[in-house]
Parts: structure tokens; C-alpha cells; sequence
């Protein structure tokens, strides 16, 4: 086995879709636990924080130089088990881990927790995915293995580690749907734990991974149970609209963007909720805020999707935190709507 390698002042930049971000002042790229723990032993010699990152979709990485240790996780792997295998699978050493709950409180309590619950229907097939493989990727494969539960979140960029942080969702599905457990390993214990779907505590764009005091948790595997014969879940109107029958991933209307998107507090599809209508931030920020094509120097709204800000080349990280807030203050402004942002800012 080779050792794993450090590397020093590495440029962020390019490890973000935004195209934005200084220098890491360590850096490592991780493929399975044992380098992840000698990752986190390499930060605790040098006194300094570890920043897990995957692909870099949902981050504002600051300017500057960036005195941490960055560590990408790049876990591959992907198991697809079906009828006995589930069970022997279950029953085999992988699996007797201890399962963790945690909670959002500043303390979190740890204590066993559910058991794995996994049905015997030959109709379900039981998917492990290391948390360095590409979300969209494993939508693709499911899809073509004719399997049903996370093709709505299909072309959502970034990793399959990153997706419960923010419980990602689109058209009226959210990963929580289908996801079984999440596999950590617990940088304070040096041990590696499950955590069952119901412990994870997720809500819109919300879990426990999200909490500061549980950031000590990487996520390195996630487990979802799909199905065989399942139905279009067309519960978001849009695609009532544009679905044919076919069977085949639901396209999502984002393309490879350098941007990310907003939302606000609590309304799934970036909708407020009024008394009788649902309507789109999308729609508020053309319509009532005056913001279509809103642009201030190299950063933009996208025209086709004003909820996305976008880099349009040679943005810093300051500009683009400018731009930001001055569109939600003019939100606010207008509409006394809150725009928050899903993106997490790095330093
Ligand atoms: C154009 C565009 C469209 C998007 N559309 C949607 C959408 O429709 N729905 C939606 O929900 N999201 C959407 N997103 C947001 C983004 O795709 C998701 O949040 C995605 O899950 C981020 O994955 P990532 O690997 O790029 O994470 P990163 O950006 O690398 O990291 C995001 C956060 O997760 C943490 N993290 C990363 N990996 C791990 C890990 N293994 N364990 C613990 N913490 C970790 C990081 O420290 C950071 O805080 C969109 C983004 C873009 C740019």
C-alpha cells in the first residue's frame, strides 16, 4: 500500500464549480478510511481544522490562503445487492456496526439506535455507494438497471458524500426518500458508525451534517433501497407537464453551471407558500424585484435561471458574497422574503 501523500499550497480553484478560491495551505485526497484517519492525524500534529470537500458544487471557497487541511474524499465503490444477497449482506461484518443517533442540540447524544430495517421483497434492490462517486453518475446507472427512486434528482451536481448534508432534493423528491443509512467515520472516536435514515434528521436542504459540532463526522458510504417496479413521482407540476411516459431519467434544467443556486427558508423548489398559490423565487426575482439579468461586473443571474448565481469569469469570492447579499437585501426590500443561501462559505 502506498503512503498517502501530502500536498502543499494547492489551489482550490479549480476543485470548485464556481472557479473560485485561494490557496489550501494542506491538502489530500482520500479513497478509503485508513487514509481519511492518517488525513485527520497529519491535522491534529499541525494544530490545524480539517474541511471535507467533495466536488465542490455547493462551496464559496475564500480568496485568500486557506490555513487548513483540505481533505477531498474520494471513496469509490459501488455495491448493487438484490434478494438473498440483501440479507447475507445484512447479516455480514459490514453491517453489525453499531448504528449512532445524534442530535442538533449543541451535545449531541450518542446511543444505539434503529435497527436496519431492509425489506425481503424480491422488488427492492439494496445500493452501497462510496461517497467520492459522482451523484449523477449513480442516477444514471440506477436508471439504466431499471431501478426507481432518485431519477427526479437526476443532474444535480457534486458527490453522493455530499448529498445528505444538504438532504438534496428537486421535482418533488428528496434523497431522504430512498436513503437507508449514512456510513461516518467519527474524526473524535477514530471509529466508523451508520447512522439510520430517521437519525439523520432531514428537512428541506437541512440535516445533522450541516451543525458545526457535527462536522467531526465524514461521511464515507450512503445506502439507499430502490425499487424495481416503481411510478413516476410527478408530484412537482412542471413535470406532469413535460413527461412523456418514457422511461428514462428526469433531465434537470440546471447545465453544467459555474454558479449555484438560492432558496429561502423552508419551501421546497425555491416556492413561497401564500395562502392560495405557490409561487417560484424565480418568478419573484423577475417579476417583483426587477432582477432579470441582474449583473455586477463578473457576476450574474442566470438568464434561464435567475435563482442561480453565476460566475461569468474572473469573480472572487468577495464579489460574489457582495452580489449575493445585495440581491437578497432588494429581496427583502420588495418582498420581506428571506433569501438563504444553500451554499456553504469555506473561510
Ligand atoms: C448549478 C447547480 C445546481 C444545483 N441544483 C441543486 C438542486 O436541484 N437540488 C439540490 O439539493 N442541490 C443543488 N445544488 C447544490 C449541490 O449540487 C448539492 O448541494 C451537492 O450535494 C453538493 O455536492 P458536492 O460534492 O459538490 O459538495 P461540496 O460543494 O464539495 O461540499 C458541500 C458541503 O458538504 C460538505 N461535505 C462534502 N463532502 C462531505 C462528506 N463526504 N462528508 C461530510 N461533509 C461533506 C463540505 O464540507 C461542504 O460543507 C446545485 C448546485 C449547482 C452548482
Amino acid at each position: 500500500m502506498t503512503e498517502l501523500q501530502v500536498q502543499e499550497d494547492v489551489s482550490l480553484r479549480d476543485l470548485t464549480t464556481l472557479k473560485i478560491g485561494g490557496i489550501a495551505r494542506y491538502f489530500f485526497s482520500v479513497g478509503n478510511e485508513q487514509e481519511l484517519a492518517s488525513a485527520f492525524r497529519f491535522a491534529r500534529e499541525k494544530a490545524l481544522p480539517v474541511v471535507a470537500l467533495g466536488g465542490g458544487s455547493n462551496v464559496l471557497v475564500s480568496d485568500g490562503r486557506i490555513n487548513a487541511v483540505v481533505v477531498r474524499i474520494a471513496i469509490r465503490g459501488i455495491k448493487w445487492m438484490e434478494g438473498e444477497d440483501i440479507l447475507k449482506f445484512r447479516n455480514s461484518d459490514i453491517l453489525k456496526s453499531q448504528n449512532l443517533k445524534i442530535s442538533k442540540s449543541q451535545n449531541p447524544t450518542i446511543l444505539p439506535s434503529h435497527d436496519l430495517s431492509i425489506p425481503k421483497s424480491q422488488n427492492v434492490v439494496f445500493v452501497i455507494a462510496g461517497a467520492g462517486e459522482q451523484w449523477d453518475q449513480l442516477v444514471a446507472e440506477a436508471v439504466r438497471r431499471g431501478l426507481w427512486g432518485i431519477e427526479n434528482l437526476s443532474g444535480i451536481p457534486g458527490s453522493v458524500g455530499a448529498a445528505p448534508v444538504q438532504n438534496i432534493g428537486a421535482y418533488g423528491a428528496e434523497i431522504k426518500d430512498t436513503l437507508e443509512w449514512v456510513e461516518v467515520f467519527d474524526s473524535e472516536s477514530g471509529e466508523v458508525r451508520r447512522i439510520a435514515s430517521a437519525d439523520c434528521g432531514f428537512e428541506y436542504r437541512d440535516s445533522v451534517f450541516k451543525s458545526p459540532e457535527n462536522k467531526k463526522l465524514i461521511i464515507i458510504r450512503v445506502a439507499f433501497l430502490l425499487k424495481r417496479n416503481g411510478t413516476p413521482n410527478l408530484a412537482y407540476r412542471d413535470l406532469k407537464q413535460i413527461f412523456n411516459d418514457q422511461f428514462d431519467a428526469l433531465k434537470h434544467i440546471y447545465p453544467a453551471l459555474p454558479g449555484f443556486p438560492l432558496s429561502h427558508s423552508g419551501h421546497s423548489g425555491a416556492f413561497v407558500d401564500s395562502d392560495r398559490v405557490k409561487i417560484p423565487l424565480a418568478w419573484i426575482l423577475d417579476n417583483l424585484c426587477g432582477l432579470k439579468g441582474f449583473r455586477k461586473g463578473n457576476v450574474a443571474l442566470f438568464e434561464r435561471q435567475p435563482i442561480v448565481v453565476v460566475n461569468l469569469g474572473g469573480a472572487s469570492a468577495e464579489e460574489v458574497r457582495a452580489f449575493t447579499e445585495e440581491v437578497a437585501r432588494i429581496v427583502k426590500d420588495a418582498t420581506g422574503i428571506t433569501v438563504e443561501y444553500e451554499v456553504q462559505f469555506f473561510f
